[in-house]
């Protein structure tokens, strides 16, 4: 149960004047997929970073479940950025894999192997825990890329752009498997695009971005309306 609400949320850059991001307010329910699509240079990267503690607004306030987090610590946001990297670690198993962020996070080691099993048993994946990422194909190493997100349990899953850089099929392949996962394990999501069909096939609604100001917010089927 996550719930995200920016208020009035802006952004300036140092050393720049103006801002990067205008005032805007925006909701997000719980286990909701929010895209926030707009070209380059339109903001949401830099909201994306401002939900993950990177940078700190100008004004406003950020609130998960009610609670203010606008200015707490990266690691104490319960914000999990997905897909930033593909890359495994070759030499370990997926097992070791999914639970290395965890190790880092302190997770006694019962727990660590219970909530890696159980995100690999929904996925229906139990049969690669032991495999190293070279036996794996292509889209399973995208699937535990991806599972190493959600086996964090995040409050709120943030995603920059993370096909931009594959080959069309692959890219076609991540996005089923991202909203496959988001839907099966019901995970808040806020998903950056400047692909306007990504958009509409993955959100539930679209937040339309033009020069850093949030110029409106529509589900797919009406999005036509602000392009
Ligand atoms: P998007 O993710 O939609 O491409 P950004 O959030 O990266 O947009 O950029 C929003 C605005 O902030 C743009 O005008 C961009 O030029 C500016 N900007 C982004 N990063 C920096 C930075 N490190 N320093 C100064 N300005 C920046
Ligand atoms: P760096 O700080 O240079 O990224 P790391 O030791 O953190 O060095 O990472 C080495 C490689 O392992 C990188 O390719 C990185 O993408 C990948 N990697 C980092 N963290 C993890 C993780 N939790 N699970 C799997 N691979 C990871």
């Amino acid at each position: 149960m996550s719930t995200v609400s920016l208020n009035g949320l802006s952004h300036v850059y140092e050393n720049t004047t103006s801002e990067s991001v205008h005032p805007f307010n925006l909701f997000v329910d719980d286990g909701e997929f929010l895209v926030l699509y707009g070209p380059s240079g339109s903001g949401k990267s830099t909201i994306l970073r401002m939900l993950h503690g990177l940078e700190t607004p100008k004004s406003g306030t950020i609130l998960i479940d009610g609670a203010d987090i606008t200015h707490a610590a990266v690691n104490d946001r319960d914000v999990t950025l997905a897909l930033e990297s593909y890359a495994l670690y070759p030499h370990m198993s997926v097992r070791d894999n999914l639970g290395f962020a965890l190790r880092v996070d302190g997770l006694p080691a019962d727990e660590i192997t219970e909530r890696v099993e159980s995100v690999m048993d929904k996925i229906g994946l139990s049969d690669i825990l032991d495999s190293v990422p070279g036996d794996l194909t292509q889209l399973q190493r995208q699937t535990v890329a991806l599972a190493r997100a959600v086996v964090r349990r995040p409050k709120v899953l943030i995603m920059d752009e993370p096909v931009v850089n594959l080959v069309p099929e692959q890219q076609a392949e991540t996005l089923a498997l991202i909203k496959q996962l988001q839907q099966e394990f019901g995970l808040t999501t806020i998903y950056a695009t400047s692909d306007l069909e990504d958009a509409k096939v993955l959100g539930d609604r679209i937040a339309f971005l033009d020069r850093g100001r949030l110029i409106g917010v529509e589900t797919p089927d009406l999005a036509e309306a602000l392009v």
